[in-house]
């Protein structure tokens, strides 16, 4: 695992926590966040204790893809933390939790905000923290790993070139910051029909990355609409689907992070 940036400065709320997973992508809608709480559970049918940070202010998901019954994040007025909702046995923090909607903020604020919903929760013993990282490369990214002392991260991209540039990027802002990118996730990779298998993006960029950067993974993970009905119904598929092939993709990924 990679050395924390600041590892004599960890803050206080991410001491407990063995291992912090980003789950990273360099535009919005390419499957990040199905992939984070996928990712998440998968951990956790492993036997991990396992907890997932939706750093996503602008479009917070994880409000959508789980549906723990407390939906508001409690705080302990002495301590002054935050206690994370759960789902499943995962530990849950959102903005989209936190009984506000949708942020109008600036950067810096936004870095703010992240930093103390992160930093001053009470996440107790993790094995695995996974993040569902703000899409794209700017400042608050760039913050936000410069706070947490990530172990790996995972990238998700789509299987046009235009993404496989923009991947190029989330590799070279990781590898900056001395964080070893795992694994690559290209989703939405291809779909089965009538006995045929279709590309509908094209093929070859994910490996194409892969071999370029030395990452260790690529995932190729399929159109399902599965995947999508249980992102909307606050089901993770590998939770409804435990010995489904969408499961064994995350399984894999899961040994690897
Ligand atoms: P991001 O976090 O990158 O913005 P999401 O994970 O929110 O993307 O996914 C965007 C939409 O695409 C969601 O409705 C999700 O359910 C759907 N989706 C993601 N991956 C797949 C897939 N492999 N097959 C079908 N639908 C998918």
């Amino acid at each position: 695992p990679a050395k924390p940036l600041f590892a004599d400065q960890l803050p206080a709320g991410l001491q407990t926590i063995s291992n912090i997973v980003a789950v990273s992508s360099c535009k919005g809608g390419v499957g990040k966040s199905t992939v984070a709480v996928n990712l998440a559970y998968t951990l956790a049918d492993m036997g991990a204790r396992v907890g997932i940070f939706d750093a996503d202010v602008y479009g917070p998901s994880l409000p959508t893809m789980v549906s723990p019954e407390n939906r508001i994040l409690e705080m302990n007025p002495e301590k002054k933390t935050i206690i994370p909702t759960e789902y499943m046995g995962v530990k849950l923090v959102s903005f989209g939790f936190a009984g506000q909607g949708r942020a109008i903020m600036r950067g810096p604020m936004v870095s703010g905000v992240i930093n103390q919903l992160l930093t001053t929760t009470e996440w107790g013993e993790l094995d695995y923290l996974v993040i569902d990282m703000p899409p794209g490369t700017g400042d608050i990214q760039l913050t936000l790993c410069q706070i947490v002392p990530l172990t790996a991260a995972v990238i998700v991209t789509t299987p046009q070139k235009l993404s496989f540039i923009d991947v190029a990027k989330g590799v070279r802002m990781f590898s900056k910051l001395k964080v070893p990118c795992v694994a690559v996730v290209e989703n939405m990779c291809h779909f089965d029909a009538d006995g045929k298998r279709y590309y509908p993006f094209g093929r070859g960029s994910g490996s194409q990355v892969v071999q370029q950067f030395g990452i260790p993974h690529l995932f190729d993970l399929p159109i399902r609409p599965t995947l999508s009905a249980s992102g909307d119904s606050g089901m993770p598929e590998v939770v409804a689907d435990p010995q489904g092939d969408v499961s064994r993709i995350f399984q894999e990924l899961g040994v690897c992070v």
